[in-house]
Parts: structure tokens; C-alpha cells; sequence
């Protein structure tokens, strides 16, 4: 489709940036949003690769960016519209009793506050432009970065799974909306080599019990690597059923 344009968070590394790397490879310009910025997605790509530093666990702050015309300015003119909400953190690990507040909350508005915000904000604004007379958005795609522990429980990951939980339910009923124009599905990746593998592998088995599984999966070769997580995941983004399930698995569309 022409005039594609991609808002993706969580750039700055790991499986995003592949992500941002991967649409920009395919001529998809990007507008990245994470605390910081990619270097070097930005050298390769030049001004094709937009972005803006936003601390997403900070919800008043992305509400005020988006309360501003940024977004609209970025998706204006463009037919298809493409949200991957990648960021995400694993923190707050360990039992209940280990959790500090703070970090709950910040891992909530991460993994959750920040991608549902986005989402909204998407669909608002890209309706507003189809309109208009700058541009007739006619397909908008809302990609969820969800996991394996969205659905299986985890023992240290209460908080990741219940966020992750959230996003997969989020689609769900999204879906069931059946907002003309607007497609959306929370995807589990895989077991990603990024530096969210080193941080698992870092932790203390108070925390995660079932750290060694991870660190052998790793030793095994048993991680994909990033960029060949993203080749697929925007194949199957760019897809004409994207969508057709709110809740999908990149491991058995790969098979
Ligand atoms: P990662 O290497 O830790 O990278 C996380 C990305 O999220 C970074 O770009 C980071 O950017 C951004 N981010 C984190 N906190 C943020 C905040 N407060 N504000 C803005 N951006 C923030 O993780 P990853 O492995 O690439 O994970 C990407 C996604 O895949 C996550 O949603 C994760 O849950 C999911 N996932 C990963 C695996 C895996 O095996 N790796 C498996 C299943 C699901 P800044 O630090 O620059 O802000």
C-alpha cells in the first residue's frame, strides 16, 4: 500500500530496533519512541527514521505529547498506519513481598498504560486525517508485543504476566469493536536474543527461579535472533490476515 508510515516504541534497542530496522529496510519510515535514541538506525536511515525521547513509564508525560500535534503531523498523509508497541520491561521481578510500589506501578505503565494509550491515540488520529483533506488513512494496524508469559504464569513474573495478560485481552476486545479500518493483534515473539535475555540471566533465583532454564536455553543456541524475529514479524504485520486473531504466537506462524 502506498504512503505507509510506523510509530514503534522501544527503538533504542534489542527487538525494536530490529523492528524499526526491518520497516525502514522496506522503504517504511519510522517514528521511534523510547528514552533514548538509535545512532545507528539513524545514520543508515537519515531523516526516514523519526524520533522522540519519552519516558512511556511516565503517563502524564506521553499524554501531554500526545495532547500535542506531533503524532498527527507524523502519520499525516500516510493510507496505512502501523503502531508496534514494543517497549516493555520485566521489572518489577520477584514475589509479592520483593515488589517495591514504584516499580510496579512503572512496569504497569510501561507494558500497559503506555501501548493502550498509543492505541487510542492512533485511531484518533489517523481518523481525524482520513477526514481531512491532508491524507485517507484506510488501514490502521496496532501490533502488541505481548509473550509467552502472557499466557503461561512464571514464578518471579507476576507483574510481566499480568501486563502481557493485559495486552492479549486489550486485543481481544479491540477486536471485537470492529472499529472500521483498524486491525490489531498482541504477539508473542519468541525467546528473543536481546539484553531483556541478559537481564533474566542477571537475576538472582530469589527473584526468577527459573533463571538457569534461560541461561541454558541461551547456551544451547536456543534464542532467535533479533533480526530474524523481525523479518517475520513484519511479514506477518504487513500480511493481508494481520488481525483475523487478536492473539497470536510468531513461533507457530514461523513453523
Ligand atoms: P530490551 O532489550 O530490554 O529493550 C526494551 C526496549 O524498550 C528498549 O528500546 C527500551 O528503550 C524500551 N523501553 C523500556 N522501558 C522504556 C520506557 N520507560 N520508556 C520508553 N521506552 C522504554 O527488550 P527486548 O527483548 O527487545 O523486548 C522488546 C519487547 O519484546 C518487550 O515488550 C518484551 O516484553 C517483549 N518480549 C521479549 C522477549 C525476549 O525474549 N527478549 C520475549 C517475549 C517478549 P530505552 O531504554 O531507550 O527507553
Amino acid at each position: 500500500m502506498k504512503g505507509t508510515k510506523a510509530i514503534v516504541s522501544g527503538h533504542s534497542r534489542g527487538l525494536g530496533a530490529a523492528i524499526a530496522g526491518e520497516l525502514l529496510e522496506r522503504g517504511i519510515p519510522v517514528l521511534g519512541l523510547a528514552r533514548r535514541g538509535n545512532a545507528e538506525l539513524a545514520a543508515e536511515h537519515g531523516d526516514r527514521l523519526a524520533e522522540v525521547v519519552l519516558d512511556l513509564g511516565d503517563s502524564a508525560a506521553l499524554a501531554a505529547w500526545l495532547a500535542g500535534s506531533a503524532l498527527g503531523d507524523w502519520v499525516a498523509g500516510a493510507e496505512q498506519v502501523l503502531l508496534v508497541n514494543n517497549a516493555g520491561t520485566l521489572q518489577p521481578m520477584g514475589p509479592l513481598p520483593l515488589q517495591d510500589a514504584a516499580a510496579v506501578a512503572r512496569g504497569v505503565a510501561v507494558n500497559v498504560a503506555a501501548p493502550l494509550m498509543l492505541a487510542a491515540a492512533i485511531a484518533q488520529v489517523s481518523a481525524a486525517v482520513g477526514e481531512g483533506t491532508t491524507g485517507q488513512v484506510r488501514d490502521r494496524r496496532v501490533l502488541h508485543i505481548s509473550s509467552g508469559a502472557a499466557r503461561k504464569p512464571y514464578a518471579g513474573w507476576s507483574v510481566y504476566c499480568a501486563t502481557k495478560a493485559a495486552l492479549d485481552h486489550h486485543a481481544r476486545a479491540v477486536q471485537v469493536d470492529a472499529t472500521p479500518g483498524l486491525r490489531i493483534c498482541a504477539l508473542a515473539p519468541g525467546v528473543v536474543d536481546t539484553a531483556m535475555q541478559g537481564e533474566i540471566r542477571a537475576s538472582t533465583l530469589e527473584r526468577f527461579p527459573l533463571r538457569d532454564r534461560f541461561a541454558e536455553m541461551q547456551a544451547s543456541g536456543g534464542l532467535i535472533a533479533p533480526a530474524e524475529c523481525a523479518m517475520h514479524l513484519v511479514d506477518f504485520l504487513l500480511d493481508e490476515d494481520f488481525g483475523r486473531e487478536p492473539v497470536a504466537d510468531l513461533r507457530e506462524l514461523m513453523r
